[in-house]
């Protein structure tokens, strides 16, 4: 069985990571998305169980006692953190998995699996990044001012991943990602299991 891969995605405030997320997993087949838990009020649209598991502070604080989380942090004023049942199970089975996260939280992730796929997505300015902020209309401005505030220490962050994506034309972003994702898949290191096999028969 070939084993899957743990791809974690971060990146600052609105660069884009939902975006190539969505549009990648959409062409993608065989990976599952890893739904967090926050503490965050939910965006117009955005759904309970499919975009994040919305709970008050008390539960998320009870996730943690409970060791439910692979990682947390405080991200933005708010908590964010990676439920660890799914993971096991998408792990058990040899099955992809996709997390996006912040940059705190990877670094927790990279400990427990030095071999996850880390890739971080960097806007083509920050003039670019205030945009798209500002233009997805979703936080006010002193939330927006918190995120880009926080901006620059996160892109230096980059460096300590496997992968940066500059998301300039979403497709060539998409299509990076993919790519990563497929090479990946062929490292010999996750292929020991086919070599063993094909040797031995
Ligand atoms: P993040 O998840 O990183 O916070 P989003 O995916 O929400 O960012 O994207 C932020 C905003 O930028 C959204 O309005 C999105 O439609 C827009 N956006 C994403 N990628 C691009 C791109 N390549 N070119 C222009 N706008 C983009
Ligand atoms: P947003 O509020 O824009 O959805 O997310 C804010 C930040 O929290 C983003 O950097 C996003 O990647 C991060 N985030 C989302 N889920 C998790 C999580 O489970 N753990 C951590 N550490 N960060 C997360």
């Amino acid at each position: 069985m070939r084993k899957g891969c743990l791809v974690v995605v971060s990146g600052p405030s609105g660069a884009g990571k939902g975006t190539i997320c969505s549009a990648f997993l959409e062409r993608a087949s065989g990976i599952a998305y890893s739904v967090s838990a926050t503490t965050r009020s939910p965006r117009r649209g955005e759904v309970d169980g499919r975009d994040y598991y919305f709970v008050d502070e008390e539960s998320f604080k009870k996730m943690i006692d409970g060791d439910e989380l692979l990682e947390w942090a405080e991200v933005y004023g708010n908590y964010y953190g990676t439920p660890l049942k799914k993971i096991q199970e998408k792990i058990a089975e040899g099955k992809d998995i996709l997390l996006e996260i912040d940059t705190q939280g990877a670094m927790q992730v990279k400990k427990r699996f030095p071999n996850g796929v880390f890739v971080f997505i960097l806007p083509p300015s920050l003039a670019e990044l205030q945009r798209r902020i500002r233009g997805r209309g979703t936080e006010g401005e002193r939330d927006i001012e918190k995120r880009l505030a926080a901006s620059e220490g996160e892109i230096k962050m980059a460096s300590d991943y496997r992968y940066v994506i500059v998301n300039d034309k979403l497709d060539d972003a998409v299509s990076s990602l993919s790519a990563i994702v497929e090479a990946e898949h062929c490292r010999a290191s996750r292929n020991q299991d086919i070599i063993n096999e094909i040797v031995n028969n």
